[in-house]
């Protein structure tokens, strides 16, 4: 298909070109993506959890992998994690299907550790490639691990929280991830801060005034 970028000695979509999709269509790159073996974790997941929402989407909500749940039906943030950020964002006028909703890593790391560089390294372009795709204006960084690795930078949350970071053509907001807010309720007034940010931010962005819907 016109578009695809092949290397042929692996069979695999290869970046060549840099920042350049490795997929023109975002069924094509789910298609492409789904069976990846380019790292360790290809062997103990159930499901890819590719990610899911508007194709359309002005908002990627990006956390950090699958835990469980997400690698038991394929989808990302269905357990309790993933009922809390439905709250959030309906609390801003989003329903789950406004947006797009997806990790950093497609594949559960066992135990739910936290994912390897090299890992991260070999999935990142399936992100990137979505990111290409759905070109929201915004994305919303969901804890330390997806902000870090995105943005590139070993900043606290502290640093990142509270202001609209620029990432290549992205705006972005940086939140606690919704795990952490079920370990810790105080930083529930945190997020909620943060996401009339974003909220307002999006409006700015979409021309709208900030009461309206999506
Ligand atoms: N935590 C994440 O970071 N992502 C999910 O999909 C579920 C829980």
């Amino acid at each position: 298909m016109q578009g695809l970028l092949f290397d042929e000695s692996r069979q695999q979509p290869t970046a060549a070109g840099g920042d350049k999709p490795l997929y023109s269509d975002l069924q094509e790159l789910y298609e492409g993506s789904k069976t990846c073996t380019k790292c360790r974790l290809a062997a103990t997941r159930n499901n890819f959890v590719f990610g899911e929402g508007n194709p359309k989407a002005r908002l990627v909500v990006i956390g950090e992998a699958p835990g469980a749940d997400e690698d038991a039906q394929g989808r990302p943030f269905v357990g309790r994690s993933g009922q809390l950020l439905d709250k959030i964002l309906l609390a801003v006028g989003f329903r789950r299907e406004d947006v797009f909703i997806c990790n950093i890593i497609k594949c559960r790391p066992p135990q739910n550790r936290n994912p390897q560089q090299d890992e991260i390294a070999s999935c990142l372009p399936w992100l990137q490639n979505q990111l290409e795709l759905i070109d929201p204006g915004m994305l919303l960084l969901l804890g330390r691990v997806a902000a870090n690795t995105l943005l590139d930078n070993n900043l606290s949350m502290g640093a990142m929280r509270g202001k609209i970071i620029g990432w290549k053509k992205f705006d972005c907001v940086v939140t606690y991830h919704p795990a952490a807010l079920l370990r810790n309720p105080n930083w529930k007034r945190g997020c909620w801060e943060d996401v009339q940010l974003m909220r307002r931010h999006y409006d700015t962005l979409q021309g709208k005034k900030s009461d309206s819907q999506p």
